[in-house]
């Protein structure tokens, strides 16, 4: 989960990391109230920050300085609603300003490739990184950290002088910073923290004036604390709805609704459907969906809900093996789940293999439940539902209704921001 700018700033915080205060507002007149108590607190410069989840907010016009109250409110008036990259700015952050002499850039994330982690920090801060780290990489050191041994005080010294900084009062204060920035990825299991730009202020202070943080989701169990941290509409509703379920889902952004048993078949399920899709129309897979080892009849019904609520979804692929929940229960699972939906109609191609595969089929062949087509094989099933997928798609462009699985009526996706 990637953090907005504010929680960012409230995190570091927390770990010693210095920021300067600010106040969210969302709306212009909090935007003036929350300027007031800035001003009142002493700050001499306001900034008006745009809370999305993107970079550039600045070079779009997302960041802008103020010093009134008056003209907080008005540059929040303008910011707010604002579409940056595609996200709608529904709450700025009133900050106090700092005076800056410096703008540097630091950053530490996962290197999974390298099984370890990444410390990456320039002088050259402010800018756009990826164009630096193109341009110019000698300006961008990057210093490799065992994840055993930690960030230590040791390698926070080398990290700033592998970026070019002078022994002396400013590389001690920003490597001091740098040791707080790996605690709080640590403490909070973060794959990424980044400060773009970690400033050096005028009166010498080194503050991270911006935060890009993003926490790792497997790790959510051991914080409670980062439960309000998601907000719900940046959540995806199918997603929301499969984590109630239980279910292991991931939206992605093709045709084929994609569900399995077992992360693993899932994920080849999803490679051979991007396969035969490539001889049928460029049909991609629509998700991930993983049953888990249970696969019941209510997490079938669920996982066919959610899967076929997908508006994009042209066709469905059931592919389970029987394990220790053998093919006859998915097969029932899925007859008890049509029976369940209502509402218009998705086709689904049923692959069962395993534990009693064939006594599976015969009860689908039985229930001769419309819409549905059983293939043996994985190959054939995916390269079935790829066809039928490109046929329907084919039908809806040209306004046909095709027959088939029931989805619920309420269950349209609404339109995503993130
Ligand atoms: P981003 O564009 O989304 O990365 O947003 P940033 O928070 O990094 O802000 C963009 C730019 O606005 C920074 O690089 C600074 O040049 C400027 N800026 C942000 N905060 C301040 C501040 O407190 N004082 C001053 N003078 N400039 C600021
Ligand atoms: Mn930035």
């Amino acid at each position: 989960m990637d953090l907005y700018e504010y929680q960012a700033r409230d995190l570091f915080r927390r770990h010693g990391v210095p920021v300067l205060p600010g106040i969210i507002a969302t709306t212009p007149e909090e935007a003036r109230a929350a300027a007031q108590d800035l001003l009142d607190g002493g700050a001499g410069l306001l900034v008006v920050k745009a809370q999305v989840k993107t970079g550039g907010r600045g070079k779009a016009g997302g960041v802008k300085l103020a010093r009134s109250a008056e003209e907080a409110a008005e540059r929040a008036a303008a910011i707010l609603g604002m579409s940056i990259k595609g996200h709608t700015v529904r709450s700025v952050l009133i900050s106090e300003g700092a005076d800056i002499a410096e703008e540097y850039y630091f950053a530490i994330l996962l290197d999974r490739a390298e099984r370890g982690y990444l410390a990456m920090c320039s002088r050259e801060g402010g800018m756009d990184i990826e164009a630096l780290a193109a341009e110019r990489p000698e300006a961008l050191a990057r210093v490799p950290i065992d994840p055993l041994a930690g960030l230590t005080a040791e390698a926070a010294r080398r990290i700033v002088a592998a970026a070019g900084f002078e022994p002396g009062r400013t590389a001690d204060g920003v490597a001091a910073v740098i040791e707080r920035l790996w605690e709080a990825l640590v403490t909070e299991d973060a794959t990424l923290v980044e400060v773009n730009p970690l400033v050096l202020a005028d009166d010498g202070r080194i503050i991270a004036l911006d935060g890009k943080v993003t926490l790792d989701d497997n790790a959510r169990f051991r914080h409670r604390d980062h439960e309000g941290l998601a907000d719900a509409s940046s959540v995806d509703p199918l997603e929301a709805r499969a984590k109630e379920a239980g279910l292991n889902y991931v939206r992605l952004s093709g045709e084929v609704g994609v569900l399995g048993n077992g992360a693993g078949l899932v994920m080849s399920t999803l490679d051979i459907v991007a396969g035969a899709g490539e001889r049928h129309g460029g049909m991609r897979p629509a998700n991930f969906l993983d049953l888990g080892g249970g696969s019941s009849a209510r997490a079938m019904a669920d996982a066919l809900s959610i899967v076929a609520s997908d508006a994009q979804v042209q066709a469905i692929l059931v592919n389970v093996f029987g394990g220790i929940t053998s093919c006859d229960t998915v097969a029932e699972g899925i007859v008890a789940a049509m029976g369940a939906l209502t509402g218009p109609a998705k086709p689904i191609v049923v692959r069962l293999d395993g534990n009693s595969a064939e006594l599976g089929r015969r009860i689908l062949h039985q229930a001769d439940l419309p819409g549905v087509t059983i293939v043996e094989t994985m190959e054939g099933a995916a390269d079935a539902v790829t066809a039928i997928a490109e046929q329907v798609a084919r039908g809806a462009l040209e306004g046909r209704r095709v027959p088939s699985l029931p989805v619920p009526p309420t269950a349209a996706p609404t339109p995503q921001e993130a």
